[in-house]
Formats: structure tokens, C-alpha cells, sequence
């Protein structure tokens, strides 16, 4: 679905971005940890196009989206995104948050686009909700509709930045367990994160950056459990 081919992104003299190599395929959730500052939410933008890459190439399917000859809202509609915080808009209701992309920028009947988001909110519980406004729900239940909103365009790959660290630690589990559903669903989904027992136990992939390199690329059980590099094992020590 994804395939990310020696990406190279530079904001002046620092190089965040390395020739950065990976793939994320069909129906897998791969992980991307690292340090703060390691450049995951930089490669996040540079897959969804805020940020163009200096060198490399990233493949969405058959589209070489650093293209800069192809349709970039026709990509976008591809891919579903939802950031660290700030996803809702405070002055609409959650159904209108949720329909809002897919009316304007799909062009679905309100309908069409109302009877797609209570579908995805009833499924996580949430249509009783769906004429509240954002600031009467929890960070968690903000960002599980957030999430609905990413997936209304049945999207190819979801990309999920630090979906949960702006959240009372909480909240925190029923974002994930929202994303745990979407994998069965098979969902194919690239995710940042720094929560590590929920990456090693959901992800089917790690990719570990380090000093705009991929540092590891494996399982779970061999990129958290066996790896041998000492700083790789120093990192994910710290977090216990
Ligand atoms: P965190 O875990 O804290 O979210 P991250 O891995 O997502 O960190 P990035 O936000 O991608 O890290 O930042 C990587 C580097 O790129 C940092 O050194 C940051 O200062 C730099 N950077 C990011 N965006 C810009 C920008 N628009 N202009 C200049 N430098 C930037
Ligand atoms: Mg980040």
C-alpha cells in the first residue's frame, strides 16, 4: 500500500529525514517509534503532502505521490489522517465533524455522509453523541471520532501520529482499543506512537528511527525483545 523510498527531508543544514526506506503493506499496522525529534511526525506529513520530500520517492499504490505532476487532493482523499490533538472543530457538532471532508471535499449528499458517520459512530458506541458538541465529550471519545472522520473515505492506509499522548492516561486505552478493531477490521495503518505495550502487542511491524536513519525495522518480539544494538535496547529500556 505504502512504500517509502530513500526519503530524504532537510529543514536547512538538519537533516531529519535520511533516505529513509520502508513498506507498509495491506491489512498491517507498523509502528513508528523513536526518539522525539527521531522525524516520525516529519515523515508523517511528507506521506499526507504537507511537507515535500528533498529526495526519494513515496509510492502510494501505483502513485509516486512526490510526483509533483499528480493530483494532490486526488491522493489525499486516499489517506486517512488524525494528529496528536486539535482534530475537531469546536463549533460544529460531532455529526458535522465527522461529514464535513467527506460533503466537501468527496462532494457526498448530506445523506450519503450522514448515514456513513452514524454507521462508523455506532459502531464505537458513539451515535448517541452525534448532535454534541466536541467540547461535551472526553479527549478519548474526541479522538474515536476524530478516527471515524479519517476513515469515512474507506481510506487505503490511515496514518495515526500520537494519536493518544495528549490524553488522560485514561482515555488512553480505548483509543487504542478502537485502533486494535480497525486492524481485525484490516485496516492498513501507519502509527506513531510512544506507547510500547500497545505496540508490541498490536503492531505487525516496528520501525524504530534513530538520527534520521531507520534504526531497526522487524517484529515486535525481534525489534523490542532480541534486538542486540545497545542503543536500540537503551531506547526501549527507557521506557519501562
Ligand atoms: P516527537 O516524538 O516529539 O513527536 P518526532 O519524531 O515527531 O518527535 P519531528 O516533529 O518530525 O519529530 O521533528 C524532527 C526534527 O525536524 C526536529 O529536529 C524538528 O525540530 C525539525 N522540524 C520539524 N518540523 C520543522 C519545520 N517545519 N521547520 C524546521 N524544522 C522542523
Ligand atoms: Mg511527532
Amino acid at each position: 500500500v505504502l512504500r517509502i523510498d530513500n526519503v530524504v527531508k532537510r529543514f536547512g543544514d538538519n537533516v531529519v529525514l535520511d533516505h529513509i526506506s520502508f513498506d507498509v503493506n495491506k491489512h498491517e499496522v507498523v509502528a513508528l517509534l523513536g526518539p522525539s525529534g527521531s522525524g516520525k511526525s516529519t515523515l508523517m506529513k511528507c506521506v499526507n503532502m504537507l511537507e515535500r520530500v528533498n529526495d526519494g520517492q513515496i509510492w502510494l499504490g501505483e502513485t509516486d505521490i512526490t510526483d509533483p505532476r499528480i493530483n494532490q487532493d486526488e491522493c489525499r482523499k486516499r489517506i486517512g489522517v488524525v494528529f496528536q490533538q486539535f482534530n475537531l472543530f469546536p463549533h460544529m457538532t460531532v455529526l458535522n465533524n465527522v461529514t464535513l471532508a467527506a460533503r466537501k471535499v468527496f462532494k457526498w449528499s448530506r445523506a450519503d455522509a450522514e448515514e456513513k458517520a452514524m454507521a462508523l459512530l455506532k459502531r464505537i458506541g458513539m451515535d448517541q453523541k452525534a448532535r454534541e458538541y466536541p467540547d461535551r465529550l472526553s479527549g478519548g471519545q474526541q479522538q474515536r471520532v476524530a478516527i471515524c472522520r479519517a476513515l469515512m473515505g474507506d481510506p487505503e492506509l490511515l496514518l495515526l501520529d500520537e494519536v493518544t499522548s495528549a490524553l488522560d492516561p485514561m482515555l488512553v486505552g480505548e483509543v487504542l482499543e478502537m485502533v486494535s478493531e480497525l486492524k481485525d477490521q484490516g485496516a492498513t495503518i501507519l502509527m506513531a506512537t510512544h506507547e510500547m505495550s500497545f505496540a508490541h502487542k498490536a503492531a505487525d511491524r516496528i520501525v524504530l528511527l534513530r538520527r534520521g536513519k531507520v534504526a531497526e525495522n522487524g517484529t515486535p518480539a525481534d525489534v523490542m525483545d532480541k534486538a542486540t544494538d545497545p542503543e536500540t535496547r537503551a531506547f526501549f529500556h527507557s521506557y519501562n
